[in-house]
């Protein structure tokens, strides 16, 4: 076949030569990283299989419950299976958990009380749970049922405030939340290497607390998870990682089982836990999703690299860089001028397969100082698992991009914001 041909169907969806060209040597030249991102999900899509396999996975697992659900054994072989493989008691994976904060929102509320204390040891967490906890006054908040918080930032390094953590351990030390992905920070992800370097840290001052980790953007992107090296909880999101593009809702919580207990308690209610909630028509692409998930986080991380490198060498500042290890699917690229940003946005729009003939526009988007823009032509409304971008229109005009179900499509899409950007004489190549 030659890519002549391929170059020429490229053509007419809008990428000129000279942009293909250019993209595709890049690409040619990661191959040596693309298959080191192979063994990982080598290794992670044989422990997908194993789990599945050693909990007699069957046809009958994949028919629904309705009603109050009782006796889903679809149900609870998929938090079986989970739980296989973040290695842990017990899980609860539930479309009743309607996104990432609500995980996360149920894992602090269920197992802590009033008068406890949270501790975040690595910074600010995610923003939407700055009102979970109540860093930002708000209705239901941890803050408002008497449950404190302290948080101890890392060091400018990126380094973890060892000195610091000590000190903000105290009696009333409950829980600590440790968030995997630097989400749309700057500090650095966190390898599982390093979570279990500061857990292992704050068990030997306390060795109760119960420590947490928002997994969210990492499942799967290295051979071992959190709940490896001393966590108590991992808690995500099935519309990113663990999803694998296929389940169109849903979180996850995997852990000791007095935490997920609590957390079912919560969930549903007192004396009901995990025994209802019934799975309706869900669990084909819960169980399906889960099956690609090692090679879906694989192509996007292959995405990811493959723009860092793009972007790089066009001289603009990329997070994390060329060549840098990863330890999630996040990457942000610097472009300090709004019209560039904006541009990157249209091209990652344009190249989706949903409404990629729609124009992204910045937005006042609620608990934003500034307008934001977005692109996303998702199969799943909001899916960060699928290719998608955003970026708030303020200095420095940075751009989060992840995702991608297939690197074809990722590269495809890398190569459309060049377009957008050459087109317009943004760029020279
Ligand atoms: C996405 C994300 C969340 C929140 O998930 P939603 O599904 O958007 O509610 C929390 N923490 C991190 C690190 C995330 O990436």
């Amino acid at each position: 076949m030659g890519n002549i041909e391929l170059k020429n169907l490229y053509k007419s969806m809008g990428i000129p030569e000279k942009v293909y060209d250019y993209c595709d040597n890049i690409w040619d030249s990661l191959k040596p990283r693309f298959d080191k991102i192979q063994e990982v999900s080598d290794f992670n899509q044989a422990k997908v299989l194993k789990a599945m396999q050693d909990n007699k996975v069957s046809e009958a697992c994949l028919l629904g419950t309705t009603g109050y659900g009782y006796n889903d054994i679809g149900r609870d072989k998929l938090e079986a299976v989970y739980a296989s493989i973040f290695h842990t008691e017990d899980a609860l994976v539930r479309p009743q958990i309607t996104c990432g904060t609500h995980a996360l929102a149920l894992a602090l509320m269920s197992n802590l009380r009033p008068g406890d204390e949270l501790l975040s040891p690595v910074g600010k967490p995610y923003d939407t749970l700055e009102e979970v906890i109540g860093i930002r006054p708000s209705k239901g908040s941890l803050a408002e049922y008497g449950i404190t918080y302290k948080q101890v930032d890392l060091l400018p390094d990126g380094e973890f405030d060892f000195d610091g953590i000590r000190a903000a351990i105290n009696d009333k030390t409950k829980l600590v939340t440790i968030q995997r992905s630097k989400g749309y920070q700057t500090r650095p992800t966190l390898s599982v290497e390093r979570i279990g370097e500061v857990i292992k840290f704050i068990k030997d001052i306390k060795p109760d607390v119960i420590c947490m980790v928002d997994n969210c953007y990492g499942e799967f992107v290295q051979t071992i998870e959190p709940t490896d090296v001393g966590a108590d909880m991992v808690v995500g999101s099935l519309i990113k990682n663990p999803g694998g593009g296929l389940a169109p809702i849903g979180g996850y919580i995997a852990g000791k089982k007095e935490c997920v207990e609590n957390a079912a308690y919560r969930l549903t209610s007192p004396g009901l836990g995990k025994e209802v909630g019934a799975s309706l028509g869900i669990l084909p692409q819960f169980y399906q999703g889960l099956f690609l998930a090692p090679n879906v986080t694989a192509n996007a991380l292959m995405g990811a690299i493959f723009a860092a490198n793009i972007y790089e060498k066009l001289g603009f500042s990329v997070l994390p860089n060329a060549v840098e290890e990863r330890y999630d699917i996040i990457q942000a690229i610097t472009f300090n001028d709004p019209l560039l940003l904006t541009s990157f946005c249209e091209g990652i729009q344009a190249a989706a397969p949903v409404d990629s003939y729609v124009t992204p526009e910045p937005w006042d988007m609620p608990g934003y100082d500034s307008q934001v823009i977005m692109a996303a032509g998702a199969f799943v409304s909001g899916s960060s698992i699928e290719l998608s971008a955003d970026g708030p229109l303020r200095e420095p005009y940075s751009v989060f991009f992840q995702g991608g179900l297939t690197w074809q499509h990722v590269k495809y899409g890398i190569m459309k914001t060049l377009a957008v950007m050459f087109e317009k004489g943004l760029i020279e190549l």
